[in-house]
Parts: structure tokens; C-alpha cells; sequence
């Protein structure tokens, strides 16, 4: 039997998954439930009203209300996952728990949000991409800012740190990669975690090219390497399930990461080998590997190539020259 998107399945350990729609493309995203004092809903969607709508029928589904929730954890700081964070205080004052790194983000989500969609696009035409294009793409970011909005994070959580989730002990691991701020909160005694974008089943997670969530922070993180060394460590712990932010429980997780880090070396050498014809900037590989598409979506795909690219210069099969006003990366 399917659930309907307003009854919460069951997911794992006493918790209910409550999918909820929302208008960007990667489609419904999934807030948890964890029955007990206080209830605790981790995540709650975007700032939309078709999810919040969503949101109240699934909690009505289970005889509870937007108003009973008292703790809000937030798995990371995209507005698909924590926009509606603020409504949830605003109507059941409940507290909120989310990486230390977001604190300040989502203070001033609108002013953090423009900072770095310039930083964004400053960064694009520094690894090639057409000043109109980075351009018209930072000009198109309310788009997405507005699935948000500014929410004071109460308890700010750091790797080790331990929340009592429906009276079972879940211990913090910070897993930077996908974003920054990704966490995973792990019930070690059920082996399960509640993930968000950490590890999907069916599509590997972008690990996106972002501006340091801190603003003592300097350069670009390199995300994929991040994400490499976050994925080693989520194989090392002893886990059956992984409840993500979209999509169905995580299972099989050793194969599963064992097959994305391959998946991410064999693209590496993809783009080794499109060095061949000398150097080239991370938006040239773009447009040499995928075309127009490269032109639609320069953020995207910046950040696949840029990412493996780093992965190239980190084992030394590549080098990147950031000399001249755009940077190229060359075979060694
Ligand atoms: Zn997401």
C-alpha cells in the first residue's frame, strides 16, 4: 500500500515520515516526526503554502497540530528543508536546533541569501562562465530565497552533541558536503539516522559549489572532497537505515557509498581526460561534457566539474592555475 502524501508512514524507531510537496524541482521533501516530550518535527519544508497545508493534514492525521510541536530540528539550512521554520515557531513556540555554522545564515536569511548568490556569481565567472549568464542567474535568486525565511536557531549544534528524539539519545555527526551545515542525527542502540540530504537512495547528492556558511571563512569549500570524507565516515558507523529528505529510507548503506565514490572517481577520470586537449577552465569542461545544457544550468554543472576537478588536483593528477582572471585547471 502507498501512503498518501498526508498519512505519515512509519519510518523507523517511533518515527513517522511526513512527505510534504513543494514547488522546486527535486519534489516533495520529507519532515520527520518523533512522537514524545517535547514532539519534535525534524525539517518542515519550504515557505510555501501548498506544504503547509500538506504539514497540518499530516499532523492532523495523527491527532496532533502545528501548535504541539515543541523542538524543531533543522538537518541543514536549503529552504526546501527549513523554510517553513519560522511559521512553526511563530504558531507553537517551539525551540530550534540546527547546525552552529546556520546560526547566523538564518538570522538574516534575505541578506545572508544576496551575499552569497553574489559570491555565487562572482565565483562562476572566475571559473569561466559568461559574466550575462552568472549574472541573470544571481538576478533569478528570489526565486528561491523567497521559499524562506529568517528563523532564530535556539540550540546551536555541534559533532558529538546529543538530542533526546522521542526519549531515545541521537547523537549529532556533522556531515559537510551536499551543504555546509549537513547533519546527521544518529540513534546508535536502533542503528537508524535521519539523514537529509546527506545520502539519497535513487540520485547521488549534489555537492554544491557555496560560499563558506561563515564569513570568517575564506575561498570556496571544497565540497565534493567534503563529501568524500563525510560519506567514508557515515560507512564507518554501524547503521541499517539512513532516513533521508527525499525519497524512501536509505538501505544498504557500505554498498551504496562504496558505488558513489566510485561513481565519483570514474567522473573524475572523465574529466582528466578532457584535459587532454590543454588547459581549460571548470565552465569549458562543462560545455565540452554536456553541451547547451552546461549554458541552462552553469551552477549545476559548474559544480559536478569544479568538484572533481578538486578531487583531480587533491591526488595530484591535475593542477589549477589561478594566476589569471579565470582559473584553469591542466593535466600534470
Ligand atoms: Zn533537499
Amino acid at each position: 500500500m502507498v501512503a498518501s502524501r498526508s498519512t505519515p508512514a512509519a519510518a523507523a524507531g517511533g518515527i513517522a515520515c511526513l512527505p510534504l510537496p513543494t514547488p522546486l524541482p527535486v519534489g516533495d521533501v520529507n519532515a520527520y516526526l518523533v512522537d514524545g516530550d517535547p514532539l519534535v518535527l525534524v525539517d518542515c519544508g519550504p515557505a510555501w503554502v501548498t506544504t503547509l497545508v500538506a504539514l497540518e493534514a499530516a499532523l492532523a492525521a495523527v491527532g496532533r497540530a502545528v501548535e504541539d510541536v515543541g523542538l524543531l530540528v533543522l538537518t541543514h539550512h536549503h529552504p526546501d528543508h527549513f523554510g517553513l521554520a519560522a511559521e512553526v515557531v511563530r504558531r507553537s513556540g517551539a525551540t530550534v536546533a540546527a547546525a552552529a555554522s546556520t546560526v547566523a545564515p538564518l538570522a538574516d536569511w534575505e541578506a545572508w541569501s544576496r551575499r552569497a548568490d553574489g559570491l555565487v556569481c562572482d565565483g562562476m565567472v572566475r571559473h569561466g562562465v559568461p559574466t550575462a549568464v552568472a549574472e541573470a542567474l544571481r538576478d533569478a535568486g528570489p526565486t528561491t530565497r523567497q521559499w524562506a525565511s529568517s528563523v532564530r536557531v535556539d540550540r546551536p549544534l555541534r559533532d558529538g552533541d546529543v538530542l533526546e528524539l522521542g526519549g531515545r539519545p541521537h547523537v549529532v555527526a556533522e556531515r559537510p558536503g551536499h551543504s555546509e551545515s549537513d547533519l546527521l542525527l544518529v540513534d546508535h542502540a536502533a542503528r537508524t539516522a535521519i539523514g537529509g540530504d546527506h545520502l539519497l537512495a535513487g540520485i547521488s547528492s549534489n555537492a554544491l559549489v557555496a560560499p563558506p556558511l561563515r564569513a570568517s571563512g575564506t575561498g570556496r569549500p571544497r565540497a565534493l572532497l567534503q563529501y568524500r570524507r563525510s560519506l567514508r565516515a557515515t560507512r564507518a558507523l554501524e547503521l541499517d537505515v539512513v532516513l533521508p529528505g527525499h525519497g524512501p529510507p536509505v538501505t544498504g548503506l557500505r554498498a551504496l557509498i562504496d558505488e558513489r565514490l566510485a561513481a565519483q572517481e570514474h567522473r573524475a577520470r572523465t574529466f582528466l581526460g578532457l584535459l587532454e586537449d590543454g588547459p581549460a577552465s571548470a565552465h569549458d569542461l562543462a560545455v565540452a561534457r554536456w553541451g547547451a545544457v552546461a549554458l541552462r544550468q552553469p551552477y549545476a554543472t559548474l559544480s559536478e566539474v569544479l568538484g572533481h576537478l578538486d578531487l583531480l588536483v587533491e591526488d595530484g593528477r591535475a593542477v589549477e592555475d589561478r594566476e589569471g582572471a579565470i582559473v584553469r585547471f591542466a593535466r600534470r
